[in-house]
């Protein structure tokens, strides 16, 4: 097969539940077009049920009660096991990239690395398995504080689309490091590449029944979870709309949550800026992925002196870029994930070209031989947006890019700052202090200065404001994992203690 042949796999994603895969009790199936070509089924899947669910979450609630193979107890197993998924996943590197590029439509050279990301998630919780070191303190009677850290328990994982293997390794990775058993719920447009990594883990060698899998609908299998008394923890990635619904739902059984939600990152470039890095690093955060990603470069907040340059340089490197199909090496971007995207981002194009603002570039459905059977849409960019108009404050998760110009440091600082969200930011000046300065006033996880979309597996990823609360990646992402539970125990050995005299006189 040529590098640039279609991608032809025979994949379907089956249940995974308590270590056994099978078939939903529905006897129904789903099928996952390729967003390249949608007279093709990239994939299909099982479609779970409430029954299924439930099993699947019953099957991770007796591993953790029974600590089946002593899973809670024994670090070395979890560490070996998050080393083994780490090094399957390198050795079956091609095809982990190539199913991704097949549902997600990601070009190649953007799904390749992807899977190396994924595979570097589940190394670094390797090295942290067991490292829970707890804290000791002792009062002045001689008594003993112990604060140890537990895993949270049965952890439910619903996850998106647009990044699923990285965005299912930052959940399973760290929540398999503290002890902890899982029922995760996928994309129902990426069922096949979650699969691929379960099935990965699961030849790893861990106990059964502490990695579950069930495809199926968000509002049945995705709803169970969350309604589940069982499931101590959920953790969520997706748009802030399906969040806020779970985290009400969540909320009423006080369950854990974390959650992963939109963005609308914005890129300050003053006027002393590098154009040439800056414009670089620009086009790279607003097309990786078509502009799906939840830190995807959305706004450009360009000081007024810089603007004519840095635009032209921008416009200049976003018409080189190759639309095309994923499987084709050179392609640089690809189709959007369904005619439903593509509608919603058309609609955001006309919605910018009705309200006046400045297309500069792109705007296009395109058409022929390549892309008439896929949804593609240009690399587009408004220039002249209000901030305070849809396309300067909603996510839009396609390829769409809204720039406004500023006047000083506090301006760009308000124009920044005056979204809902507040996921991560861009921040480019030649004057350091000024660079730092800013990125302190940013309400938002991450502040790249003079780089973008960098997310090592040592930092950390989460949101501000309406992008969600936790934290993952890093030493941070076990947090979201764990319990701190504290074992008092007396160092007096009186019988009768001075605090019991306020209840007992003699
Ligand atoms: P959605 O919110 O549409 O779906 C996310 C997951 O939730 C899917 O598995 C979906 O299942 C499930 N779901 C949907 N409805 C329910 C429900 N009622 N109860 C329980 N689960 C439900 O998001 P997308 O998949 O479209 O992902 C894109 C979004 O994710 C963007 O907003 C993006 O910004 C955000 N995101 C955030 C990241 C972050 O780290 N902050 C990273 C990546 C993406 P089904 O597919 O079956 O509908």
């Amino acid at each position: 097969m040529s590098n640039d042949a279609p991608l032809r796999l025979s994949l379907h994603c089956p249940l995974m539940i308590d270590g056994e895969e099978g078939k939903a009790t529905s006897g129904r199936r789903f099928t996952r077009e390729n967003p390249a070509d949608f007279r093709e089924v990239a994939s299909t899947a099982e479609q779970g049920t409430l029954e299924d669910t439930r099993a699947a979450i019953d099957a991770a609630r007796r591993a953790f009660d029974s600590n089946g193979g002593n899973w809670i107890g024994n670090y070395k197993l979890r560490e070996q096991t998050l080393f083994r998924t780490a090094r399957l996943m390198r050795e079956n590197a091609d095809r982990l990239a190539r199913v991704v590029s097949l549902e997600v439509g990601m070009p190649m050279r953007q799904a390749a690395p992807h899977v190396a990301a994924a595979a570097d998630i589940f190394e670094f919780y390797a090295g942290l398995a067991g490292k829970l070191y707890g804290e000791s303190f002792t009062l002045p009677s001689g008594s003993m504080i112990n604060l140890v850290k537990e895993p949270v328990g049965v952890v439910g994982m619903i996850t998106p689309w647009n990044f699923p293997l990285t965005q299912t390794a930052r959940k399973v990775a760290p929540a398999l490091a503290v002890g902890c058993t899982i029922v995760i719920k996928p994309s129902s447009y990426t069922p096949a590449a979650t699969y691929e990594l379960v099935k990965l883990i699961h030849q790893s060698g861990l106990p059964k029944g502490v990695v579950n899998l069930v495809p199926g609908p968000g509002d049945v299998v995705g709803a169970e979870i969350i309604a589940s008394k069982k499931v101590d923890k959920i953790s969520f990635t997706g748009e802030t709309g399906t969040g806020k619904r779970i985290g009400a739902q969540a909320g009423k059984e006080v369950k854990r949550m974390s959650l992963e939600l939109g963005g609308k990152a914005p890129y300050l470039i003053f006027d002393d800026a590098d154009v040439e890095a800056a414009a670089r690093a620009a086009v790279f955060g607003m097309f990786r992925n078509a502009g799906q990603a939840c830190g995807a470069t959305t706004r450009l907040l360009v000081q007024q002196g810089i603007h004519e340059r840095f635009l032209r340089r921008v416009v200049e490197l976003t018409r080189k870029l190759e639309v095309g199909p994923p499987s084709r090496p050179s392609t640089d971007m690809g189709p959007l994930i369904s005619s439903t995207q593509e509608r919603v981002v058309q609609d955001y194009i006309k919605y910018g070209i009705d309200a006046g603002f400045r297309l500069v570039t792109g705007g296009q459905k395109l058409s022929g031989a390549d892309h008439d059977h896929g949804y593609y849409v240009e690399p587009t960019i408004f220039d002249g947006v209000d901030n305070a108009s849809r396309l300067g404050q909603e996510e839009i998760f396609g390829p769409v890019v809204a720039m406004t110009t500023f006047r000083d440091e506090a301006e760009a600082i308000d124009l920044a700052n005056a979204v809902e969200f507040g996921l991560v930011a861009g921040v480019w000046s030649a004057d350091y202090p000024r660079a730092m300065r800013v990125a302190r006033r940013i309400r938002a996880g991450t502040v790249w200065i003079w780089d973008n979309y960098a997310q090592p597996v040592e930092g950390i990823w989460g949101g501000y404001k309406q992008s969600g609360m936790g934290r993952e990646l890093g030493y941070h992402g076990l947090n979201d994992f764990i319990e701190v539970k504290q074992i008092f125990t007396d160092g007096t050995g009186l019988a009768m203690k001075p605090a019991y005299g306020q209840v007992i006189k003699d």
